[in-house]
């Protein structure tokens, strides 16, 4: 069986022992093994900061997006064999593939043009200079500089090309040299994308490293200059957040966990409608794709109590529809989960739901289309309902990472909506459906203090819009609470977590010679 290496200390080198088996979701074969075993982490962490660093810092931001544009290049020209292996390794139809792999290129165009626009500068003025004397020739101005240690990103398994590439984007192009370490069970895609940057030589030498297997003792080794960025489970991001090395260092730590997104549909909304169409579509789509498996899905669909059966029926109607099975095969609009303990996780969590009200919508004799029998971690779409007022602390306190949302009737009011999302308790994106700018503006800002992005779909935006599963690198993604307390992106935003920013006071004509 092929065995995937890590390219750390500017070389590939394989670990020792078993490490960790990839396979196909759809059918349990084996594709390729990992091991981080004996690498020595401490190494790669200090080849990057040594060498990437310097590399990166020399060049102006102009000369960093041109990286990012040949990054993207580079993975354009391999589009076809990268959403065959996501199809492979991670369960993904192709249209799933395409979302994560041109999510990635996207997301990487769209830090070079930000580069670019920067122009010929390596470090950046944050804000305005003020005059803090008498005269204006005692100046402040606050200054962001790349920090000089290693940007660690940890990542999950639902996207690992976009994963790899937002958070490289940002950390690159502030000028601070990467350490990725995908997920174990996806890995295919971020490894291949690795050969071929490395094959093209597409990156100065120890801009970017790729751990593939198991973190290991990787973050035992952090310095006060390191950041971590990661991406995947709570549990896993408080592990990250204790560890005396983080603590004891100050590393800055930046998390994107769990997240119980929903959508309001707005009283005003009549079924049929464009906005109302929109709102199915993108319940539908959140669902479905990657098999639910993604961050910004549709947890918990809100419609005012009147018309909860018709949502039900209409989204039921529309599920029925789905094909689920090998990704591989013509025809499959969903594939299967990523891997055997996520299909433990999400069942496990659709009974949870369960309790909580009815199951309205699920296949109970799921036959996967193209898949030998018993094989595949297969879950088909789930729909629960919960009555009016009922309390539902599962609906509203625990994330099935899978194709299952629950229709949470309210009293078509604003206040009511936004208190029944705020239960969640902090998320990454929910959306409102409505066409009445006032209900609208009332929802968005019960909703904003808890949450990261709020998405308004409306008859206006219907023909353009994405929907909110969609992360664009133009707007912030992260949110607080459950969902981790991060942020990442929001164009230039995105670069402030890999610069220190410095206060400078003195002469004004000596801070503007060093800003500028
Ligand atoms: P996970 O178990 O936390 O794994 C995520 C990443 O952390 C993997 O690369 C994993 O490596 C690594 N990891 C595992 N243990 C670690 C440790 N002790 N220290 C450092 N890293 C460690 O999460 P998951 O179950 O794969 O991912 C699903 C979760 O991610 C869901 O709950 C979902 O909500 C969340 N998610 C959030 C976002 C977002 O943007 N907010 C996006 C996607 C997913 P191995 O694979 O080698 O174990």
């Amino acid at each position: 069986m092929k065995t995937l290496g890590s390219y750390v200390g500017g070389r590939w080198v394989e670990g020792s022992g078993e490490g960790e088996t990839l396979v196909n979701p759809a059918t349990e074969e084996p594709l390729a093994r990992a091991s981080t075993e004996g690498l020595d982490r401490a190494k790669a962490l200090a080849y990057a900061r040594d060498v990437g660093g310097p590399a990166l810092r020399a060049l102006t931001f102009e000369q960093r997006g041109a990286l990012l544009k040949a990054m993207c290049d580079a993975l354009v020209a391999h589009r076809d064999e990268l959403l065959d292996l996501a199809v492979a390794n991670g369960g993904n139809t192709r249209s799933d593939a395409k979302f994560d792999v041109d999510g990635a290129t996207f997301t990487l165009s769209t830090y070079a043009e930000i580069g670019r626009s920067l122009g010929a500068r390596k470090v950046l003025a944050d804000g305005e200079g003020v005059t803090l004397g008498r005269s204006p020739r005692f100046h402040g101005q606050h200054l962001a500089v790349p920090r000089h240690g290693v940007a660690i990103h940890i990542n999950a398994f639902n996207f690992p090309a976009w994963g790899l590439a937002e958070k490289a984007a940002c950390a690159l192009l502030a000028g601070m040299p990467v350490v990725s370490k995908p997920a174990s069970s996806s890995a295919l895609v971020a490894h291949r994308i690795m050969q071929i940057l490395v094959d093209g030589k597409v990156l100065p030498e120890g801009a970017l490293s790729l751990l593939v297997g198991s973190v290991g003792d990787l973050l035992h080794h952090v310095g006060p200059q390191d950041v971590v960025a990661f991406t995947g489970s709570s549990q896993t991001g408080i592990k990250i957040r204790s560890l005396p090395q983080v603590i004891g260092n100050s590393v800055r730590v930046n998390v994107e966990a769990d997240s119980l997104n929903a959508a309001v549909l707005g009283p005003d909304v009549e079924p049929g409608s464009e906005t109302y169409e929109l709102f199915l579509k993108d319940v539908l789509r959140d669902m479905t794709q990657k098999a639910g498996q993604k961050c910004t899905a549709i947890r918990r669909v809100l419609a005012p109590a009147g018309a909860a059966d018709r949502v039900r029926d209409d989204l039921a109607d529309r599920l029925r529809a789905v094909v689920v099975g090998n990704p591989a095969h013509e025809g499959v609009r969903m594939g299967p989960v990523a891997t055997a303990q996520q299909h433990r996780d999400v069942r496990d969590g659709i009974d949870l739901l369960a309790r909580d009200g009815r199951l309205v919508f699920g296949v109970s004799d799921l036959k996967p289309v193209g898949v030998p029998d018993g094989k595949g971690f297969f879950v088909g779409p789930v729909l629960i309902e919960v009555e009016p007022g009922a309390s539902a602390p599962n609906v509203h306190g625990h994330e099935v990472f899978g194709p299952a949302s629950t229709i949470v009737p309210y009293d078509g009011t604003a206040g009511d909506a936004a208190a029944l999302v705020s239960r969640g308790n902090g998320g990454l994106v929910s959306s409102v459906y409505s066409d009445d700018a006032d209900f609208t503006g009332d929802v968005v800002l019960g909703l904003a203090p808890f949450h990261g992005r709020v998405f308004l779909g409306s008859a206006k935006i219907a023909e353009m819009s994405p929907g909110p599963g969609t992360v664009l690198p133009h707007l912030v993604h992260g949110g607080p609470g459950r969902a981790g307390g991060g942020e990442e992106l929001g164009g230039l935003r995105g670069l402030a977590f890999y610069m220190q920013r410095v206060a400078l006071e003195g002469s004004r004509p000596v801070i503007e010679k060093i800003v500028s």
